[in-house]
């Protein structure tokens, strides 16, 4: 979740009050290009942080150089080098050229290697004039000698430019083709009073030792360089982070209170009907299947809407879970919707319920897929208005709005992780106070669940279905390779079908990745006398779905496919998952892939094939997939490789200047402090609370998308 600029005032206005900062009473060309990438008012201005501030060093003798630290230090050019940058030959119609320059101590005999790359034409005799020069970078070890790469170098002519420096380096980004340099000049020109008027919008000052505009001006470097430490920065830092978190807390909590002031379909917990559906059942329920229908029902009569997430990991049961609480609500007359993040999991999901429910006599199942053709589009849309249809399963045509349900009790919305909040809002509209029931293969850490997901509540099913084989994961080094086609080629001699999942269609001319269509000649000579078949996204719904069925069917045994059967796809007979350029994917990705195997009462191994030698951390990330199948395991070293975006796809488009400081893995004990603020607050001071929580909604229109 990202934080937007809290201010709504008019664009004219706003470009004014950045006029004001600039020093000039009508906006700039620059400024006007700030404004239209979002920083429209002095707060966003605030969150336009530095790339980097450090306090300028004092010039020192070479021999003090230290690595990684940022060196300022005058000599003599005693050599120099200038070659063409090839690889990078040109830019635009530039040639670049890369240089080489030694400096020696004006006083002493002590020399350094300056390194530059990339240089423009008039950079280039730029380095042929120089003799005695200032030079300011970062010294770097490099085959085990110092240098500095890309310094910032001044003629020593100019004997006073060291002094020009100021106390801080404070180097702010290019946004929206307006240099860094601009920015800093608008910071500049701050009147001195300006920082002590800064405040928060949250009143969140009295919660936190540092207040928010202190924390900006140790950020961009107001203060005494003298004054700096590292932890001083992280605790300014902290303080932003706090800011951030604190507002993703009050947007969490005015939509659970939003929804929880709403009322919503009773639907009674009937035990003796649900025995009835228990009957049909091929197996029985686990003791989690059965405490989270228990959970799931009993949050559906309070009165208000549910919005509840069930996890566990892939193959627990989730679906015969959401399908015995749908049937409750549709035997009391309500409508339900299943939406998928694929036709072939819509597919899958409606098999499933005809397998068990089919002849209920109350059940009028619906599939709702965009490659519906337009006519059968028309009469589902028409049953579902109608409400002659009572359980729609269906893909993200669910949420056009074209879809109008009669009686919309309860949303399920499976594999959370592939569709956003405002989707799952959309859905939920569709009815008045609609339950909502989430499904995810993808367990949540606590701080990701505090972060994001602080409007649901939880139900998690902790067990397996008794009786699974389990599943092995290797890792394939190119060494093994024949090893790993020789086990490939029993299995398939054994009667055993599997999957190769590659992360690319075609070969790309930018990317030396390994692709389905390549695979597939080269398994169809590795592999003699095998059918196999490819299935990937491009493919028509047709003949994706004829793939499918051939491979289920066990004509097919080996599928060659993109991540696409990352869901969906349901093949007891299934029992190798091979997943090329495994590097490419996300640990939580490959655990949904190989929980494609390893399903029924056979045992499945997932191999990660490796076309190269990979470095150490990568492998390292690789390995945890071999030592552990707890997706709780894997969702939190994802987090730590990943971030929390890549991981539930949230939403990164926006506002590119305001970079989110708030990182819930580095910055876990302030979101824990937010956390228990907010509910201390919303406990004992609801007078204080409740107007940021209507400002915010106002501000950000939270309430238009519930
Ligand atoms: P997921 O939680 O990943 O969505 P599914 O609901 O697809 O898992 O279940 C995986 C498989 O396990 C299905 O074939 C389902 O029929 C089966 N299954 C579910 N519950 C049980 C159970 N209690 N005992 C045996 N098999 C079960
Ligand atoms: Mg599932």
């Amino acid at each position: 979740m990202r934080s937007k600029p809290s201010n709504t005032a008019s664009l004219s206005g706003e470009s004014h009050l950045l006029a004001v900062a600039a020093g000039k009473k009508t906006p700039s060309a620059h400024l006007e290009s700030l404004v239209a990438a979002g920083v429209r008012t002095l707060d966003d201005l605030m969150w336009l942080l530095p790339l980097r501030t450090l306090p300028m060093p004092k010039p020192r003798p070479f021999r003090e150089a230290r690595e990684g630290e940022l060196f300022l230090g005058c000599g003599k050019v005693i050599h120099r080098e200038v070659k063409p940058a090839y690889g990078r030959r040109t830019k635009g119609r530039f040639l670049l050229s890369n240089g080489f320059v030694i400096v020696k101590e004006l006083d002493g005999e002590a020399t350094l290697p300056l390194r530059f790359f990339n240089l423009y034409p008039q950079q280039k005799k730029q380095i042929e004039d120089w003799d005695k020069v200032w030079f300011l970078g970062t010294m770097q070890e490099w085959k085990a000698q110092n240098q500095i790469v890309n310094p910032k170098v001044h003629s020593l002519v100019d004997e006073a430019w060291a002094q020009t420096l100021g106390e801080w380096l404070v180097e702010y980004p290019t946004v929206n083709k307006v240099p860094g340099t601009y920015t800093a000049k608008l910071f500049d020109n701050l009147p001195t009073d300006f920082w002590q008027g800064l405040k928060s919008d949250y009143g969140t000052d009295e919660l936190n030792d540092l207040s928010l505009s202190r924390a900006f001006q140790i950020l961009h470097a107001r203060i005494p360089s003298a004054q700096f430490t590292k932890e001083l920065r992280s605790s300014a830092e902290e303080r932003l982070a706090y800011e951030e978190f604190f507002v993703d807390q009050l947007k969490i909590t005015t939509r659970r209170r939003f929804i929880k002031r709403k009322v919503g379909p009773n639907i009674q917990p009937d035990a003796e009907t649900l025995t009835v559906f228990l009957k049909r059942l091929p197996f029985t329920l686990t003791e989690d299947q059965i405490k989270s229908v228990q959970q799931i029902l009993d949050d559906m009569n309070t009165g208000h809407p549910m919005m509840r997430m069930l996890q566990g990991d892939v193959g627990c049961g989730k679906t015969v879970v959401a399908m015995l609480v749908a049937l409750v609500a549709i035997q009391q007359g309500h409508q339900v919707a299943l939406m998928c993040p694929t036709e072939a999991l819509a597919h899958q999901h409606a098999k499933t319920l005809t397998e068990m429910f089919g002849s209920l006599p109350f059940l009028k199942p619906v599939l709702l897929l965009g490659s519906l053709k337009k006519k059968g589009k028309d009469a589902v849309l028409k049953a579902l208005a109608e409400g002659e249809a009572n359980f729609v399963i269906g893909t993200h045509s669910l949420f056009q709005e074209s879809v109008v349900f009669k009686k919309l009790a309860l949303a399920i919305i499976d594999e959370q992780h592939k569709f956003g909040v405002e989707q799952r809002l959309m859905l939920t509209a569709k009815g008045a106070g609609t339950h909502c029931l989430i499904m995810s293969a993808t367990p949540i850490p606590r701080t990701l669940s505090l972060a994001q997901y602080g409007d649901l509540d939880f139900t998690t099913i902790k067990v397996m279905p008794a009786g699974r084989k389990g599943i092995k994961t290797r890792i394939v080094a190119k060494a093994n390779y024949d090893k790993y086609v020789e086990f490939i080629k029993q299995r398939l001699a054994g009667g055993d079908q599997g999957y190769m999942v590659f992360p690319a269609i075609e070969e790309s001319e930018t990317m030396a990745l390994q692709n389905v269509t390549d695979a597939f000649q080269q398994y169809q000579k590795e592999l003699p006398g095998v059918p196999m078949a490819v299935l990937h996204g491009k493919m028509k719904a047709e003949d994706k779905e004829a793939t499918v069925k051939a491979f289920t069917e066990g004509t097919i045994r080996i599928l060659i496919a993109t991540s696409v059967i990352e869901v969906g796809i349901n093949v007891p007979n299934a029992a190798f998952m091979c997943v090329y350029n495994p590097e490419r994917f996300g640990l939580s990705s490959l655990h949904q892939l190989r929980g494609r195997v390893g399903r029924g009462d056979k045992a499945g191994f997932c191999f990660l094939v490796l076309d190269k030698d990979l470095g150490p951390s990568a492998i390292e990330r690789l390995e945890v997939l071999e030592k552990t199948t707890d997706g709780f395991v894997i969702a939190e070293a994802d987090l730590q490789n990943r971030g929390e975006g890549d991981l539930f796809g949230v939403d990164q488009s926006g506002e590119v200047t305001r970079r989110r400081v708030a990182d819930f893995m580095k910055h876990s004990h302030v979101l824990e402090k937010v956390y228990r603020d907010v509910q201390h607050l919303m406990a004992t001071d609801p007078g204080k609370i409740d107007p940021m929580l209507l400002k915010l909604a106002r501000d950000q229109k939270i309430l238009d998308t519930i």
